[in-house]
């Protein structure tokens, strides 16, 4: 699969309206998709337990939509094959008054991944270009210096920190959207995701839309780019997403650290006696 079409050249100019959220490719269904997701996910955990392993790299995954674009389901699907000893996802919601009385990269630097671990934020410090611009919680003045500022902190978490950055906008429809809030009021089980907040959101629609080309436009950089991932079909969304995290943990080069033992000297001392034993000797 050829994904760098999804991928946001740095500096490049960006109109949503380009990108087709029903877009699937060369793909037809679900049905032809689903063991590809699955080879993806299954190499996804093997590169995973390497990356824990050696302990040298990490890797932080940015999740950001609009309500309803299939953050949770992300998640879900892609990184249930991974060890949970390695994987932490960290969920940003409105800041608590401590977390306000800080810098807004104050609670983002602190969930970033150490080495060996793989992150992924559902929702991010781009909420403070995002949400924080379109309802104006904080002055033109001070947002706008925040695309310098968040370059300047992903830098850092690669320079100093190791950690390899994708970030990935999951690119739904206005009507796809009001779909996906139906089912949440039809369906029991998806009652509790639906708020009223959801559709007064749903307003500001053209406010987010420039907001996000914006943020794309000014924060895709060659170590942590952006990607418009097509995400009115879940399932094209999964196949994406997951060839592109695969792909880059494979190109990362991880691997088993060296023994740091003698392992002759080790199962000479330890295991002689017991082989002796079960040979029959004395
Ligand atoms: P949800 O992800 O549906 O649980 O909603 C979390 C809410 O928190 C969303 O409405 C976000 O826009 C909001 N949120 C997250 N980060 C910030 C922030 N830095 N400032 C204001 N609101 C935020
Ligand atoms: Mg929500």
């Amino acid at each position: 699969m050829d994904w760098s079409r999804y991928q946001i050249a740095p500096g490049a100019k960006v109109r949503l309206a380009d990108f087709d959220p029903s877009d699937t490719g060369k793909h037809k269904s679900h049905h032809e998709a689903l063991p590809k997701i699955e080879e993806h996910v299954a190499r996804m955990a093997k590169a995973q337990y390497l990356l824990y392993a050696d302990g040298a790299q990490a890797l932080l995954i940015v999740l950001q939509a609009l309500d309803a674009g299939g953050k949770d389901g992300t998640i879900r699907h892609l990184f249930s094959g991974m060890n949970p000893q390695g994987v932490t996802v960290a969920c940003f919601k409105q800041p608590t008054p401590l977390e306000q009385s800080h810098d807004f990269l104050w609670r983002v630097h602190a969930q970033a991944p150490p080495r060996g671990h793989v992150t992924i934020f559902n929702r991010s410090h781009y909420e403070d270009v995002l949400v924080v611009r379109v309802h104006g919680l904080v002055p033109r003045d001070v947002w706008s210096k925040r695309y310098d500022e968040i370059n300047a902190f992903e830098h850092l978490l690669g320079r100093d920190g190791d950690v390899r950055i994708l970030k990935f906008y999951l690119h739904i429809s206005p009507q796809e959207q009001l779909a996906r809030f139906k089912q949440r009021l039809d369906d029991p089980a998806r009652n509790w995701k639906i708020s009223e907040s959801d559709y007064t959101e749903r307003g500001f629609w053209p406010q987010y839309v420039k907001a996000y080309e914006e943020t794309l436009e000014a924060t895709s950089t060659k170590h942590a780019p952006w990607f418009v991932i097509p995400s009115n079909h879940k399932w094209y969304r999964d196949l994406v997403i997951s060839r592109i995290v695969v792909d880059t943990l494979e190109e990362m080069k991880l691997k088993l650290p060296p023994t740091r033992v003698d392992l002759k000297e080790i199962a000479a001392k330890y295991h002689a006696a017991e082989e002796r034993e079960k040979n029959g000797g004395d």
